[in-house]
C-alpha cells in the first residue's frame, strides 16, 4: 500500500534532524525545523521538492537559523509558536496549542509540549500517524529543561501518551545512545533497552539513524514517559513524590550523567 505521506529524515549540523513530508496525493511539501545546513537545500534540489509549509517547533537557533534561506529561495508558509514569535525570524503565520493545519490531503494538530522552551510545541499528523516532537521528547529520553517548569513538561509528556501505540516518533536530535544508556542506569534490568542499546549502537557504526521511533516503544521504555511507574519514582529515591517532584529528579540525574 502507497502511503499518503512520505516522510523523510536528513541528518544536519552536528546532531540535528530535518524532517521532511510529501504529500504523495498533492505533491505538497512541508518541512519541520529549518537548521542553517546547506545539505538541506541541496536534498531539495536532488528531489525537485519546494517546502510549501516550514512548521517550526521551537526558537533555539539550532532550529531556525535557515529559516531566512528557505524564505528567500522557496518563500513557504513559515508557522511559529505564538509565544516564541517574538525570538524567531521570518515567518508568515503564529499557532497555539489545539490549532489544526490543513497539509495536502491531511492535517497537523498542534500540541503544546513546553519545559525545554517555554512555548515549545509538537505537530502531529493525523491521517497516517506521525509525531514530530521538535526538542520536547527523543527516543528513550526528553529535552533538557532549560525553562520549565516541571510540571508543565510533565503534563506535556503525558499528554503525548495519548497517541496511538502506531504513531512514528521524529525528533530533533540523534541522542539515542545517551539516553538508553542512562536509562540503564536507572533500570539496569531493563531486557528491552539492553537490546535496543546493541542494536542502537550497531546503527550508529553504520551512520545510520536510530530513528524514527513509535510512541507504543517510547511509552514501554522511555523513563521520561514512565514517570508514573514506581519503578521510575525508586531509582531516582522520590517514592512517595508528586510526579512532577519524580520527574524533575530523573531530568536532573539525566543533566549529570
Ligand atoms: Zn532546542
Amino acid at each position: 500500500m502507497t502511503q499518503k505521506f512520505e516522510i523523510e529524515m536528513l541528518p544536519v549540523l552536528d546532531t540535528n534532524y530535518a524532517i521532511f513530508i510529501k504529500c504523495s496525493i498533492t505533491g505538497k511539501v512541508a518541512m519541520v525545523d529549518a537548521p542553517d545546513d546547506d545539505k538541506i537545500v541541496a536534498f531539495l534540489e536532488a528531489r525537485n521538492w519546494r517546502p510549501d509549509l516550514v512548521l517550526v517547533t521551537h526558537r533555539h537557533w539550532d532550529h531556525v537559523d535557515g529559516l531566512e534561506k528557505i524564505k528567500q529561495r522557496y518563500d513557504p508558509i513559515i508557522v511559529v509558536p505564538d509565544s516564541e514569535k517574538d525570538q524567531i525570524s521570518p515567518f508568515t503565520e503564529t499557532v497555539a496549542p489545539g490549532a489544526i493545519l490543513p497539509f495536502g490531503a491531511g492535517h497537523f494538530t498542534v500540541l503544546s509540549t513546553p519545559g525545554h522552551t517555554s512555548g515549545h510545541i509538537a505537530y502531529f499528523l493525523q491521517e497516517q500517524p506521525a509525531l514530530f516532537a521538535g526538542d520536547a521528547l527523543f527516543s528513550i529520553g526528553c529535552g533538557r529543561m532549560f525553562d520549565g517548569p516541571p510540571n508543565a513538561m510533565w503534563e506535556g509528556l503525558k499528554q503525548l501518551r495519548h497517541l496511538p501505540d502506531e504513531t512514528v516518533l521524529y525528533c530533533g536530535h540523534e541522542y539515542t545512545i545517551d539516553n538508553i544508556k542512562f536509562a540503564l542506569s536507572l533500570t539496569p534490568e531493563h531486557e528491552a533497552l539492553r537490546q535496543h542499546l546493541n542494536w542502537a549502537e550497531e546503527r550508529r557504526a553504520q551512520n545510520q539513524p536510530t530513528l524514527p521511533s513509535t510512541l507504543g516503544f517510547e511509552k514501554a521504555n522511555n523513563p521520561f514517559l514512565r514517570i508514573d511507574d514506581p519503578v521510575i519514582a525508586q531509582a531516582v529515591g522520590q517514592e512517595n513524590a508528586p510526579e512532577h517532584e519524580i520527574f524533575a529528579a530523573v531530568r536532573k540525574a539525566k543533566d549529570q550523567f
